[in-house]
């Protein structure tokens, strides 16, 4: 076990000396500045200054081997760095704390602050009931017809079916205190959430005791973490920002922290997990790969794919990075909130006041989007026989008229918080201009929507009948809404050792993750998964990771080179003008020289045994630079016999590359002179 903060001095002393030496014969050559490891201070000299060179070294003295690492100034070093201390944090480090790894966890927040989405989730875990076979059906369609590898869904479904005695037997959950969810309305919605696909009938979901959304799960795993504190640093207000990779093996083997103001270098023998959820708050993340502009998040604040963006630059490959999970009214919107704002959820679990009745979601052109009773599954809708992201107009505007009104107020519908925000109007000109749009096209939605009350069918959006009741023309009130994410799914795509892979589906060496950074869910979703999928890949990764690793490679200096690089000349695109196929008469003679934009071909004409002129037939030169001398010299070649002659002609300063260009063009024809 190793878990001990070390000084650059003391460390590089050691590693130096005792430097694995499994030489990489054959793959590279001497890495020229990192021969003298301690004199490397920082990463940063070290990660721009060790590419391995092919250049012979410029000493013939032996040196030791060395390995990468050997090159980092190192500021601690522990068996596993995990990243994030959020649920699947917390398992992956327990899990390799357990297998005897001496582990540290780096957390971007305060202790106040962190632990992501699983400390203010639902705290729910999917669990199949000890029936593999039916939850690998039932996981198997949730992926809606994508490909997700068998071993992943397999890992899955293996994990969920044993979620409840897994918990008691790792984590010590007492199981008489567990609570299936199922018969209790309105969870009952989602356990199981697709009960129309094969396998639902095993599927639940169920807490680690008799409450919901307390953080009681989370505690727990964050105990179990605290409980082995002579094995498991942690790491507070202390973001990753970086992995140290080897540039040739591409093995990673630490991670640059920002702490106390100064960046660390930690290195990690054995492997790094990288545990920091989502990306739901990187507004520049969520509109390029959600395409969700005006929103908020509905959890943890602090998630911004940073974990996402490191793999990234390790090599890996993404997947599932359109893949979110929303709320569960409207659409899965929210009433206004300002920007860095929670969520407040619009959470209508069936139906009520605000998605029955006159209820309508406009967007800016006032238009309806979406069905605004459907019983939305966390922030997905029917569409085409899948269950799919709604796409959200850039804003969005809930309308209603008075005797809808009077139902929310008295039903208490929308917080008092948000309750100043409703606009009421006297006519839908009013409304209109409140929503930004034309009054006239306001008016047909309105008409339509009506019309489809009253006829019992919806031709815009499907709306059940059943909740639809045409607008009394009293009174228009309007509230804007956003809409809002409960947690992405997107990330490193990882394999079912919870391997991150590059995007030539190779494993990473050393790098893992768990948790909701790239996760299997791809379409449809189960609530319950996400936490199911921390504590699965949290162990694989936390065991995978704490497995004791070869030595990495080690380079030294003038190791022979078995790639046979091209040379000067083996494959170029310069030079393909250059034409020598010109025709020539008596005495003349094609030569070529090379300008600063390719060949200079030139004619000679021979006068007896002297050059009678000479002309330029083809040239890249650059116009008023090399063409300077082009005209300038091509006069005075004349008269001359001799290269030593020709090079004696005065070259035009400016452009002394196209004036020995033409000089040895000429000097290439005369000498073909017999
Ligand atoms: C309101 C809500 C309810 C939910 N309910 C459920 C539920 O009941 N059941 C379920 O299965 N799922 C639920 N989910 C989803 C689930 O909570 C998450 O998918 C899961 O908790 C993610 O865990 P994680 O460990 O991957 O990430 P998180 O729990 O988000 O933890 C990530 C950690 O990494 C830290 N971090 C980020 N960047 C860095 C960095 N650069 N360096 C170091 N640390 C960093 C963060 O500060 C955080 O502590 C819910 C989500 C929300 C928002």
């Amino acid at each position: 076990m190793s878990k001990r903060e070390v000084s650059r001095r003391d460390f590089l002393k050691g590693t130096a000396a005792g430097a694995a030496s499994l030489a990489v014969t054959g793959l590279l050559g001497a890495c020229s500045s990192a021969q003298e490891p301690e004199t490397a201070t920082a990463a940063e000299t070290a990660t721009e200054a060790t590419q391995p060179s092919t250049e012979p070294a410029e000493s013939q003295q032996p040196l030791e081997p060395y390995t990468y690492a050997d090159t980092i100034g190192w500021d601690a070093e522990y068996d596993v760095v995990v990243l994030g201390i959020g649920a699947s944090g917390c398992v992956a480090a327990k899990t390799a704390a357990d297998e005897g790894a001496g582990v540290l966890i780096v957390e971007k927040m305060s202790e106040a602050h962190a632990g992501g989405n699983s400390k203010v989730c639902g705290q729910l875990f999917a669990y199949g009931n000890n029936d593999p076979e039916s939850t690998l059906m039932y996981y198997k369609a949730l992926a809606g017809g994508r490909q997700v590898p068998e071993a992943m869904l397999k890992t899955i479904a293996d994990g969920v079916a044993g979620m409840a005695d897994n918990l008691a037997d790792a984590f010590e959950f007492d199981s008489s205190q567990f609570m299936d969810w199922t018969p209790v309305a309105p969870i009952n919605n989602m356990s199981p959430e697709y009960p129309e696909l094969p396998g639902s009938e095993k599927i639940g979901l169920w807490t680690t005791h008799q409450g919901i959304s307390d953080s009681y799960l989370y505690t727990n795993l964050k105990q179990r973490v605290l409980d082995r504190s002579s094995q498991i640093d942690i790491w507070f207000e202390s973001p990753a920002q970086e992995l140290i990779q080897d540039p040739v093996s591409k093995t990673i083997i630490g991670v640059k922290v920002l702490r106390g103001g100064s960046v660390r270098n930690v290195r990690a023998i054995n492997g790094v997990v990288v545990c920091t959820g989502g990306f739901e708050d990187d507004k520049e993340m969520v509109q390029h790969y959600l395409n969700l502009i005006d929103y908020a998040p509905i959890g943890g604040l602090y998630n911004t794919g940073d974990g996402i963006k490191m793999c990234q630059k390790a090599g890996a490959d993404l997947w599932h990075m359109n893949a979110y999970e929303g709320g569960f009214g409207l659409g899965g919107t929210s009433f206004y909130v300002n920007e860095g704002e929670n969520a407040s959820q619009i959470q209508v679990l069936t139906q009520g006041p605000l998605n029955t009745g006159s209820c309508i979601l406009v967007g800016t052109d006032g238009e309806r989007f979406l069905n605004e009773s459907e019983v939305v599954r966390h922030g997905h809708m029917y569409h085409n026989g899948l269950w799919v992201n709604p796409h959200f107009p850039e804003k969005m505007f809930l309308l209603f008229d008075q005797t809808q009104y009077e139902l929310i107020e008295s039903e208490g519908s929308i917080p008092e918080r948000f309750r100043g925000d409703v606009k009421g109007f006297d006519t839908i000109s009013e409304a209109a201009e409140a929503i930004g749009c034309t009054s006239q096209r306001l008016t047909e939605t309105i008409e339509d929507y009506n019309s489809f009350a009253k006829n019992g069918k919806d031709y815009a959006c499907s709306r059940n009948p059943e909740h639809m009741r045409a607008f009394d023309g009293a009174k228009y009130y309007v509230v804007q809404l956003k809409c809002e994410i409960l947690n992405t799914q997107g990330g490193p795509k990882r394999n079912e050792n919870a391997e991150i892979l590059d995007t030539d589906g190779n494993p990473i060496p050393h790098l893992y993750s768990a948790g909701e950074m790239g996760g299997i869910t791809c379409e449809m979703y189960q609530g319950g998964t996400n936490i199911a999928e921390c504590i699965i890949f949290g162990q694989i990764a936390g065991r995978s990771a704490a497995a004791p690793k070869e030595a990495l490679p080690a380079y030294e200096n003038a190791v022979p080179v078995a790639s046979s690089p091209k040379k000067l000349g083996d494959e170029t695109d310069a030079g393909q003008q250059g034409n020598t196929n010109y025709e020539t008469g008596d005495n003349e003679y094609i030569g070529t020289g090379t300008g600063m934009n390719g060949s200079v071909t030139v004619k000679v004409t021979m006068d007896g045994d002297a050059i009678g002129s000479v002309e330029v037939l083809e040239h890249n030169e650059t116009d008023g630079i090399g063409t300077l001398a082009i005209d300038q010299m091509t006069g005075k070649f004349a008269g001359l016999s001799t290269a030593e002659e020709i090079d004696g002609v005065d070259t035009v300063s400016s452009a002394t590359i196209t004036s020995k260009a033409l000089q040895e063009a000429v000097k290439d024809a005369l000498s073909q002179v017999k």
